[in-house]
């Protein structure tokens, strides 16, 4: 009898309950994964996600080796092809189980589905684990037993129900016997997708993970509420791409950050009580997309928003996503973002409203564009912050709330260290100019006029939410 674990976005040994379900048996056990780079074309994940993931299981074929499990990984077009060749290989190599971690996308729901109705007909069992949050989807829910719509009741309810266990991940599984099985060579893996330039700034491997959780834990948590908004500062974990494709378990996040806080939940150190509360709201948007699988298919969380009159316009589109705005902030973090294929959380929010509530291009747009290019690139996180800052979403930004991108630049970045790093034709501008340079100055540093007058687009999207209460919300 073999046992197998099927891989997806949970690529460690270390706290992985599928892999540490199969290996508390006997039997050998075997790994597979699949790759299906047109399906996730479609699902926008960019070349720089996929050779993350790519370079990920590498270092986990590495490590399952070294426990004795083999991993077998195929490249298949869709999700369909894989559920067809797991099937394939269940058979080839005698499985009579299999195990997995959930995942909550609506294509990934139907995937798993059809998984599970053919191996059991074929009978091959199957068992689902909880992985991709602390609290599984479904379990967090009002006294009248409906989904949380709104963040902070969510996380109280949330605090309460994790508290009650002990927040202790797996041990990892001990080294067994190897079956007789070759693993599928490294350098065939290896071909699939070429690494890209953002790739370079991102070491692989749940070793790294980890090594960058502990020292985040050690040095700098502490700071992280002080330091979370300025994006020249290296003050937030950035392990969001090591969380996207699972190197790193959400479980050993908030472990390591309640071990630093002396198991304190809601008190001690208020910096680590912050970043709990950013892995939160992972959690709620999670929670979300389960709860409400309309979002998975481009529906706004706010059925009245809908109706905006979003424009179509490729040219401004295009300069929002080249960061040829003329607003620096912006502009700086878009190359930040074409360049290591990830931003920081403060700039996400400002670009996200620029796009949608200056250029007012629909969110979906910008939402894509994302997705393209971040090597941490999360359906739930994504599609709940591009419909937060579009005023769309669940607990979203009041569509009358615009940053105002310079004012924003201006407190976040004073003396306009991101800037220069980024725009290096303003690296002459003094930090009182640089956020916002002269016209004649941006002639000399040919650094483009505004394309937008703030003042204008506010007025603007104010008008069109609020014919929308007349339309929709009444
Ligand atoms: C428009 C927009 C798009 C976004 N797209 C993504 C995305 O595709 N993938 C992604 O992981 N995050 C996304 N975020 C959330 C957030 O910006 C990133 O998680 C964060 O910047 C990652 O950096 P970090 O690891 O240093 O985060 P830290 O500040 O160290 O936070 C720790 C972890 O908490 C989680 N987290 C933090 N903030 C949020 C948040 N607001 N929502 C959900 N989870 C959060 C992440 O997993 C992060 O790694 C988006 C936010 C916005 C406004």
């Amino acid at each position: 009898m073999t046992v197998a674990v099927w891989f997806r976005s949970d690529l460690r040994v270390q706290d992985n309950p599928a892999l540490h379900a199969a290996c508390s048996s006997r039997e050998q056990v075997l790994a597979f994964y699949f790759f299906t780079p047109e399906q996730f074309a479609e699902h926008d994940m960019g070349l720089t996600r996929q050779r993350f993931v790519i370079d990920n299981l590498l270092s986990l074929s590495q490590d399952l080796q070294k426990i004795g499990v083999p991993l077998l990984a195929e490249r298949c077009d869709r999700f369909d092809d894989s559920v067809k060749k797991l099937l394939t290989l269940c058979r080839q190599y005698g499985i009579t189980q299999l195990h997995f971690n959930e995942e909550y996308e609506l294509n990934e729901r139907h995937r798993d589905t059809q998984a599970f109705s053919l191996l059991t007909k074929a009978n091959i069992g199957v068992q689902c684990h909880q992985d991709q949050t602390l609290l599984a989807p479904g379990s967090v829910m009002t006294g009248q037993g409906s989904p949380y719509r709104v963040f902070t009741p969510f996380k109280r309810a949330w605090v309460q129900l994790a508290r009650r266990d002990a927040v202790q991940p797996l041990p990892a599984p001990k080294k067994r016997q190897m079956p007789d099985v070759s693993a599928t060579a490294l350098e065939k893996i290896e071909r699939w997708v070429k690494p890209q330039a953002a790739n370079a700034f991102w070491k692989a491997g749940s070793k790294e993970a980890y090594r960058r959780l502990d020292q985040f834990a050690e040095l700098r948590i502490e700071g992280y509420q002080e330091q979370r908004d300025f994006p020249a500062l290296d003050g937030t974990s950035q392990l969001s791409p090591y969380l996207a494709v699972g190197a790193l378990s959400p479980r050993a996040c908030i472990h390591a950050a309640l071990s630093a806080n002396h198991f304190e939940w809601d008190s001690g150190n208020p910096g680590i009580q912050t970043w709990i509360n950013e892995l939160i709201w992972r959690e709620f948007y999670k929670h979300l997309i389960f709860n409400f699988p309309e979002l998975c298919k481009g529906r706004a969380f706010q059925p009245a928003t809908e109706f905006v009159r979003w424009q179509r316009n490729p040219e401004l589109l295009d300069a929002w996503k080249n960061g040829t705005t003329g607003f620096p902030i912006v502009d700086a973090a878009m190359r930040q973002l074409s360049t290591l294929g990830w931003m920081h959380n403060r700039l996400r929010m400002v670009t996200a409203m620029f796009l949608t509530k200056h250029l007012f291009i629909h969110w979906q747009e910008g939402e894509r564009w994302f997705m393209q290019q971040l090597i941490d690139g999360d359906f739930a996180a994504n599609n709940g912050g591009w419909q937060w800052s579009a005023s769309t979403g669940a607990d979203a930004a009041p569509y009358f709330r615009v940053f105002n991108p310079t004012r924003q630049s201006e407190r976040f970045d004073a003396d306009g260290t991101f800037i220069r790093h980024w725009l290096p034709e303003l690296n002459t501008l003094g930090s009182r100019q640089i956020h916002d340079p002269a016209p004649l100055k941006r002639q000399l540093c040919r650094y483009p006029q505004p394309i937008v007058d703030h003042r204008v687009a506010v007025d603007r999207i104010k008008q069109e939410f609020q014919s929308l209460k007349g339309i929709a919300l009444a």
